[in-house]
């Protein structure tokens, strides 16, 4: 599984871009971390083996299945506080980090975006819809939402909100 970012694993996440923010997950984050939890545990048991996702994953540039890429130890899941509208969470490299907006949507839209986010981990741009069609493979089809994009490099206002 991806590591979760708390104050003692010392990790240090990349620095904030104008809303993108990648802290620890801290105390007075426990029920968000408790959602994450609940949304890792559901692709643990449930996406993780899902023959269509891992495919669907090997189809990206970066070639690696889903289990691959959730298996990899050096990814990292870090905390935004910032609420946006419609903002779910970015990655930077192998370092993802989930929104406030996404924690209000409940335990499934993290684990979309996780998924999503993982996407870009394994090479999916962020000015299409790769990184999000994945998730029509990885049994979140309900949650698909094609407005969704990415946001890897691009400014403020851009449409890209994942
Ligand atoms: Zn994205």
């Amino acid at each position: 599984m991806p590591n979760i970012n708390t104050p003692s694993s010392g990790h240090v996440g990349p620095s904030a871009n104008m809303h993108r923010q990648w802290l620890p997950y801290t105390a007075a984050d426990s029920s968000d971390l408790a959602m994450l939890n609940v949304a890792m545990n559901i692709i643990n048991t449930r996406i993780k083996g899902h023959s269509p996702c891992n495919a669907a994953f090997q189809a990206l540039p970066g070639g690696r299945t889903f289990a691959d890429i959730w298996n990899d130890s050096s990814v990292w899941i870090s905390y935004n506080p910032v609420w946006r509208h419609g903002y779910f969470g970015s990655t930077s490299g192998k370092d993802i980090t989930i929104a406030k907006y996404a924690f209000s949507m409940g335990h499934w839209t993290i684990a979309a975006t996780l998924v999503h986010e993982l996407a870009h981990v394994n090479g999916a741009p962020g000015h299409n819809t790769q990184a999000e069609d994945t998730l029509k493979a990885c049994l979140l089809r309900d949650l698909y939402d094609p407005s969704v994009i990415g946001s890897l490099t691009g400014p403020f206002n851009d449409p890209h909100m994942a």
